[in-house]
């Protein structure tokens, strides 16, 4: 019987350990998701006005934000990242 203890509490840390793995992981990715959306994009292909993907002129608020794409080509390829990502 307290064998019988002793392996469940070993399976249960077992499983906490890796609760705890996976945990790092999605901080890990959250992080670096934060650090790309903060850290300004480049394109070799940028004029420094228009949007990389469609040519369409980006917003001065934008383009103070360091972006590289108009608001629609923004969101596309957000929902496009989201979809390889998971
Ligand atoms: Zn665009």
């Amino acid at each position: 019987m307290a064998l019988e203890k002793n392996e469940n509490y070993f399976e249960l840390s077992d499983e906490n350990d890796r609760a705890s793995a996976i945990e790092a992981q999605f901080n890990e990715d959250a992080l670096e998701v934060a650090r790309r959306k903060i850290a300004p994009e480049t394109n070799p292909d940028f004029d420094g006005i228009h949007c990389i993907d469609c040519a369409e002129k980006i917003m001065a608020a934008r383009l103070k934000l360091g972006k590289i794409r108009c608001i629609d080509c923004q969101t596309l390829l957000e929902k496009q990242t989201r979809f390889i990502a998971g």
